[in-house]
Parts: C-alpha cells; structure tokens; sequence
C-alpha cells in the first residue's frame, strides 16, 4: 500500500480546499484511487467526480457545469406595494428537499430560491452576517451587509436603509404582504425583525450573488448578496 498526495485538476468543480488530493495504491501494478482530501460530491454542482490519473496529477473527467458558480435571478409580484421582508417565511412558503444534503452545494440553494420563486417568495441564502435592504435608486434596491469603518460610519447610507433582517436562518425572504396572507399567513405571528416596506406596486427581479465562484462574504466592502429592481 503506497499513499500519496497529488495536485488535482478539478475541471471547474469545487472539491479539494488545498488543491491536492491523497492517492492510494493498494499494489504497485493496481489502479490508484483517491481515498482522502477531496469531497465526495462538488460543492457546487453535487456531483460526485470521476477521476483519471496521470503521472503528475489526478484529473476530474467530467467538466463542472457551474465553473462560475451560479447567480439565482428570479422574479416575483408585489402588487399590493407591500412588500414583506423577513429571514423565514416557511410554512406559508418553503421548499421541497428531496436530498437534505443538497442544500450544502450551491446548486441546493439555487434550487430552493427557484422553488421559492414558483410559489412567489424572493429567497436568498445568506450567511448569519445581518443584511439591510437599501434603496439605491426610484426602483432599485440591495440586499447587503455594510461595513462600518473605524470611525463608525457605515459603507452604505443608514439613510436609505428601509428595514433590516435578522439572518437567523441564514436567508432572507421577501414577498407580497396580500399574497403572503392569502396563503395563510397570520399578521399577528410576525416577529420583532419581520417588516412590511411600502414599494412602487409591480414585478421584482432579484438577482442573488452568494453563489458566484469569488463572492467574497468576508469582504472590506460593502457585501452585496441581491440587487433588487421593480421591471
Ligand atoms: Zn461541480
């Protein structure tokens, strides 16, 4: 048994943080197989690889179908104006989760906010970081974590903060007040960081970005997770 360990040519996926993955042979003359230091599915697209060895490196067959990551655009109605914004909308909305561990992947999520979409709920997943929601324009928002430098000034203008959600679910979620409340929803069951914002009636695009291969959670900047427009 000779274990070893060798650069692996991911082709797009994301499966090993160091970029290296332990080789195994069981005898010299016998096929190599990776036993250790890479997942076994991508983290993006939840596919398991398949690998091909070559003297120098282990390759992945298979491209990744994400190598970018993926950006989630959907869009929702809000015809009331009254747009609900909170972390967790579920029961009134929610997803189906056939594979529990799919939400790990950046596929999962991206599936769940186009689930959520289908059933009118703008859903973004997100980190336990606290998100506002911004207007930056007569029909443009964000969805974004500010900094506050060392003086106390935040990166974005407190201003032009409609409401803040409380990301104790790791997501934000947003939809009509009216439609929410036809689904069943009960006014009187809203949390202290569930907010009714008043926007111009219409359709909502939300562009989420958590996805993308490079976003970076822990930026200096501003940290946008969902441009958001009235189309
Ligand atoms: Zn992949």
């Amino acid at each position: 048994m000779t274990i070893e360990r060798m650069p692996l040519k991911a082709n797009g996926h994301v499966l090993s943080r160091t970029g290296e993955v332990e080789v195994s042979r069981m005898f010299d003359d016998m096929e190599p197989i990776v036993s250790g230091g890479a997942g076994y599915v991508c983290t993006v697209c939840n596919r398991p690889p398949t690998y091909r060895f070559t003297d120098d490196a282990v390759h992945v067959q298979e491209p990744c179908p994400y190598p970018d990551g993926i950006t989630t655009t959907i869009t929702i109605s809000v015809p009331s104006g009254k747009l609900l914004v909170s972390d967790d909308l579920r029961p009134v909305f929610n997803w189906d989760d056939a594979d529990p561990m799919s939400y790990e992947t950046t596929l999962g999520k991206a599936q769940a906010t186009w689930q959520m979409a289908g059933v009118g709920c703008a859903y973004g997943p997100a980190d336990n970081c606290g998100l506002d929601l911004y207007r930056t324009g007569p029909d443009s928002y964000v969805i974004a974590s500010p900094r506050i430098d060392e003086d106390g000034n935040p990166s974005l203008p407190e201003s032009d903060c409609l409401t803040s959600i409380c990301t104790d679910l790791w997501a934000y979620s947003c939809a009509d007040f009216e439609h929410w409340k036809a689904r069943g929803g009960d006014p009187t069951a809203l949390g202290w960081s569930d907010t009714v914002v008043d926007v111009p009636p219409g359709e909502y695009r939300f562009i989420h970005h958590s996805g993308e291969r490079g976003f970076d959670r822990d930026s200096a900047d501003t940290v946008i997770y969902a441009h958001v427009e009235r189309i």
